[in-house]
């Protein structure tokens, strides 16, 4: 098989945990790669039109705080300068999430990583490695020129769904106890609406929902519908269906026959909201714009580490002492028909929990990281940290680990994680421990 590349570090997925990696890998001087199948940077943020950034902030005794800083401050800070990024809003009266234009991202990612010298291979689909022992020889990828060989020292499984670390045989787990997993859902942003006209429609449209089911006209598949303004108030984004199989169970990811009919059945349900969209004031006339590359996913494996983030952790805003970041969202449990959050007691909690660098080290393969999505977490507890601000913070703080790692000449399990938090916190990273919680929006 041709050798692709021989690289110190070898990155898989570009979503924001693989992004953070690659980047912090390359800063620390490390030869990068990042592999993703898709041409373009952001994961579910923009290959699933997610369009919204949660886990940024945290609510502090009452007070808004942003607690994920590092390389997501600079990502951010690329997305305004091109015009891409709402101010932050509140949700449910408790919390901020902060909108983005997708094209915005994309090209923000890009120069991101152009600026750290970070190799990107694109439109290259992870499909196996070769083990030597504990140790991962090489990934091969599939191309349009056929298959190769990425060499790397250290790899960081950065798939989302744990993909590198299955091939490897890392353990995983799937799902709640009964391997029920939080619900995809198919995102889409509607275009031409009359933002005067539309008022703060978010906060009405779920009860013109149930006016609809009531009266017979609509039947939704969940309750808990998010529709929003995007940067031009002209285009809204609609987080509103749920996919479910025959049994009423959610689409599996990680099964190719079920993601295909979540495809088509999401942009069904895509238009069957549309439809009763149109009925509220201000959408008459809006269209659909964007229909995204993919069905969201928001969970499919969670690899087995040293530590598992449960709920308890989250809600009881647990410390840690190899703390590598922090997250501030809540539980957000996609359950069948409806969308449940859990906060930590505001305004008596801080508001967040610290993430142990153990979340980020799999069981029984040496020269493997993994952040995002797949890290090491309950059912429970990856309800909260699956979303981009722990994504971003787990991603820096796996890049930062490997780099360590190879200056120390040891694995990823083995370096001194004070090292660790002392170059996080150096690069800007807050990582929570006696950290004061970084001031401002
Ligand atoms: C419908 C929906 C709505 C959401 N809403 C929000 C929200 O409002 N705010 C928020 O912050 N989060 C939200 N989330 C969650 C958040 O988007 C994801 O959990 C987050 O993007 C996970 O980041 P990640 O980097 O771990 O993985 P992902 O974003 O999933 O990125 C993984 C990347 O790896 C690539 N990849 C996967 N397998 C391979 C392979 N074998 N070979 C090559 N490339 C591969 C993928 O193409 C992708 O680019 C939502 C998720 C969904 C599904």
């Amino acid at each position: 098989m041709p050798v692709y590349g021989e690289y110190e570090v070898a990155v898989l997925g570009g979503g924001p945990a693989g992004i953070a990696a690659a980047v912090a890998a390359a800063r620390a001087g490390r030869r990068t790669l990042l592999i993703e199948r898709y041409g373009f940077l952001g994961g579910m943020g923009t290959a699933a039109g997610v369009t919204n950034f949660c886990g940024l902030h945290a609510n502090v005794h009452g007070e808004m705080h942003r607690v994920v800083q590092g390389i997501a401050s600079d990502l951010l800070d690329r997305i305004d300068r091109l015009g891409g990024l709402n101010a932050p809003h509140l949700i449910l009266g408790k919390i901020f999430a902060q909108a983005y234009d997708t094209a915005a991202y994309k090209i923000a990612a890009d120069d991101l990583l152009a600026a750290h010298k970070v190799d990107i291979l694109f439109h290259a689909l992870g499909a196996g490695v070769v083990m030597d022992a504990r140790r991962i020889g090489v990934m091969m990828v599939e191309t349009k020129a056929g298959r190769r060989a990425v060499r790397a020292d250290i790899f960081i499984d950065c798939s989302g769904d744990g993909d590198l670390a299955a091939w490897a045989g890392a353990p995983f787990e799937v799902g709640d106890s009964n391997g029920h997993m939080l619900y995809p859902s198919m995102m889409f942003r509607l275009n031409g609406i009359d933002p005067e006209r539309a008022g703060e429609a978010w906060k009405t449209i779920p009860a013109l929902m149930e006016q609809a089911e009531a009266a017979g006209t609509h039947k939704f598949p969940r309750k808990g519908a998010i529709v929003r303004p995007q940067k031009s108030q002209i285009e809204w984004r609609v987080n509103f269906t749920q996919l479910a199989r025959q049994d009423g169970s959610a689409v599996n990811g990680l099964d190719p026959d079920e993601l295909t009919r979540g495809e088509i059945e999401g942009r069904q349900q895509a238009m069957q909201a549309f439809e009763f969209l149109r009925t509220v004031p201000g959408f008459e006339k809006s269209y659909i714009v964007d229909l995204p590359p993919q069905l969201g996913i928001r969970e499919t494996r969670r690899v087995l580490g040293g530590y598992r983030l449960s709920g308890e952790d989250v809600l009881g805003c647990a410390s840690f002492d190899d703390s590598i970041g922090v997250n501030g969202w809540p539980m957000e449990q996609h359950v069948a028909g409806d969308v449940v959050f859990k906060f930590p007691p505001i305004p008596e909690s801080r508001g967040f929990n610290e993430l142990p660098y153990r979340m980020l080290v799999p069981e029984g393969v040496d020269n493997l990281l993994m952040a995002g999505r797949c890290a090491s977490m309950t059912h429970e507890g990856q309800s909260a940290a699956r979303v981009s601000g722990a994504c971003f913070a787990m991603g820096e703080a796996a890049g930062s680990a490997a780099a360590l790692a190879l200056s120390g000449n040891t694995i990823p399990r083995d370096i001194a994680v004070e090292k660790l938090q002392q170059a996080l916190q150096e690069q800007g990273a807050f990582i929570g421990r006696d950290q004061k919680v970084p001031e401002g929006l």
